[in-house]
């Protein structure tokens, strides 16, 4: 509701108060809008891992579809190619798996350099166990010492006014993945791009 009004305010009012009251709407519905984001991501975090599903054997290559469905206008307007190896089928769930792809992919184009965005999903078997997914980028790449900090729920590296973000994502991801059983880490160098992988155990070792 407050969202809305303030929108409302500032469609119904623009130029009719004075310059002054334009730009504390203008403050009011961003703070506003950036409200409604925060209290929508932090419900996905505190969701994430308990919605108690049952684990089920799926292709992985489903949960990067649905991934790349909610995705599909961020990728029209920014002109992404994204590619994909063949993936495995695992046991898993589904849903969060679509959500931790979606959250990758997402800041693999969000966090893009000059060059038009190239991302690429692989996986891996590692030791027989478990399967290692990595999704690759070409974007601006992180500084070795913040690998840890972007885990961590509300640290950011860029701010505002660069890309829009609450910090959350990440830290989505790991909280899904540590329910999953598995772990998430990252390697990059800043303007080489960004390797995010996540391994997730393969339960029935085949
Ligand atoms: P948000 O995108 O809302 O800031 P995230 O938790 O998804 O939150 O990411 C945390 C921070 O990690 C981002 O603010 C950004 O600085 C950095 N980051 C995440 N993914 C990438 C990436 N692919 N390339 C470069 N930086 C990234």
């Amino acid at each position: 509701m407050v969202a809305s009004y303030t929108q409302l305010l500032a469609e119904r009012y623009k130029g009719r108060l004075d310059s002054d009251a334009d730009e504390f709407i203008a403050y009011a519905v961003d703070g506003s809008n950036r409200m409604q984001g925060l209290i929508q991501d932090l419900l996905a975090y505190s969701r994430a891992g308990t919605n108690g599903k049952a684990l089920r054997k799926i292709p992985s290559e489903n949960a990067l579809k649905e991934a790349l469905v909610n995705l599909r206008a961020t990728i029209q307007e920014s002109g992404a190619i994204v590619t994909h190896d063949p993936l495995p089928l695992i046991t898993t769930d589904g849903t969060q798996l679509a959500q931790i792809f979606q959250n990758l992919i997402g800041n693999a184009i969000k966090y893009r350099s000059a060059a038009v965005p190239n991302v690429h999903i692989s996986a891996v078997k590692n030791g027989g166990d478990e399967w290692i997914f990595s999704v690759r980028d070409n974007g601006l790449g992180i500084d070795p010492q913040y690998f840890d900090r972007i885990f961590v729920l509300f640290q950011r590296l860029h701010g505002q006014a660069e890309f829009k973000g609450t910090g959350i994502g990440l830290a989505i991801c790991k909280k899904m993945l540590e329910w999953l059983g598995g772990r998430i880490w990252v390697e990059s160098q800043p303007e080489k791009g960004s390797t995010f992988h996540f391994a997730l155990p393969e339960k029935d070792g085949k």
